[in-house]
């Protein structure tokens, strides 16, 4: 009973935490700094299976255990095969946290049933609805831009306005996209079929096909520097990308444009974590993810990775900033998990490579 107590105290001195009024009234009634660090309950360490690389949750994990005194291991490794382990340890497995990026593979997890339902209210009010799955099985953490990139010298930013509108003919011969074959793309299309329906994605695919400059690329930087190198004058990545050759070179001659802002916004996409079907520790595990939810981990992954904070009370690293607030897509990120099967088909009809 002690425990459960002083279990939603703490719950709710990480709910104040991103408030300006750092007291708040304990249990008792009187005043009480809000600080985890008197947390006397779980003593069991937390572990990750991530598909984030160790230098980007390293020094997170560390600050989390410096303020709260939980230790936390993890296991890094590509997605697919972290899911797969997963499910074949099934009640044995010692992950309590499935930590990855992109919607379509927590997505992925949670279809198999291996993630657990989180009822917390810190989450609920840190991580916006479209951010994180209805029943709990999973939330973003960070937000990934998916927009227009375009070169400076020979595309007035004017001309530019929707995902849709670079099938314009204006684009023909001057559009360089990423492959078909990998997730980021494939989210895209999965929301664009949520938001517009079938046959228009389509159409919007194909006109992106009519309008290609040189074969697919395999990465958002083979992209990115295509442009520069003046293969092609517009295409579509992720803004982190552009911000790491912008932090190596301040004139690189690339720049970003947010897409849809007069329409539906921004398509974004998460780095996210869910706490597992058979962790051992699904209280510590919460804890981390409620407190990966608060200001100075969000300012982190801003930072670290030129990521945009989930919580939206959180300002982005001063270099994401530099390009200005945007309005995301409001669709629920789990629509890239759920049509990921028919935008792979999709995209294959509209001879998208
Ligand atoms: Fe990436």
């Amino acid at each position: 009973m002690l425990k459960r107590v002083l279990f939603i105290a703490l719950s709710y001195l990480l709910l104040s935490a991103c408030t300006e009024e750092r007291q708040v009234v304990d249990s008792s009634g009187s005043e009480a700094d809000a600080s985890i660090e008197n947390n006397l309950i779980i003593t069991e360490p937390v572990i990750v299976y991530s598909s984030r690389q160790e230098y980007l949750i390293k020094p997170l994990f560390e600050r989390f255990t410096e303020e709260t005194g939980i230790e936390v291991q993890y296991q890094t490794g590509e997605e697919g095969p972290l899911i797969a382990r997963l499910q074949a340890e099934g009640e044995a497995t010692f992950a309590d946290i499935l930590y990855t990026v992109d919607a379509g593979n927590l997505w992925s997890a949670a279809n198999r049933g291996l993630l657990a339902s989180v009822d917390s209210a810190v989450l609920q009010q840190n991580i916006p609805e479209h951010l994180r799955e209805p029943q709990g099985q999973w939330f973003g953490l960070s937000v990934r831009a998916r927009t227009i990139v375009y070169a400076k010298d020979r595309v007035d930013p004017g001309e530019l306005s929707t995902y849709a509108a670079l099938t314009d003919s204006k684009w023909r011969g001057r559009l360089c996209l990423r492959t078909s074959k990998e997730v980021y793309n494939i989210s895209l299309v999965a929301t664009m079929i949520e938001r517009l329906g079938e046959e228009a994605t389509q159409s919007i695919v194909e006109g992106w096909v009519e309008n290609l400059a040189a074969p697919v690329f395999s990465s958002d930087i083979l992209v990115i520097e295509a442009i520069a190198a003046g293969q092609c004058d517009v295409g579509l990545v992720n803004s982190y990308y552009l911000g790491r050759k912008q932090v190596d070179d301040p004139n690189y001659p690339v720049a970003l444009f947010w897409a849809n802002q007069e329409t539906s916004g921004v398509h974004v996409n998460i780095s996210g974590a869910g706490v597992t079907r058979y962790a051992k520790n699904p209280q510590g595990a919460q804890l981390l993810l409620e407190w990966l939810s608060t200001e100075e981990p969000q300012m982190m992954f801003s930072e670290m990775n030129l990521e945009i904070p989930a919580n939206l009370s959180v300002p982005s690293a001063e270099q994401v900033a530099a390009w200005g607030g945007f309005i995301q897509d409001s669709i629920n990120v789990e629509a890239a998990g759920r049509l990921q099967a028919q935008a792979v088909m999709l995209m294959d009809r509209a001879d998208y490579r």
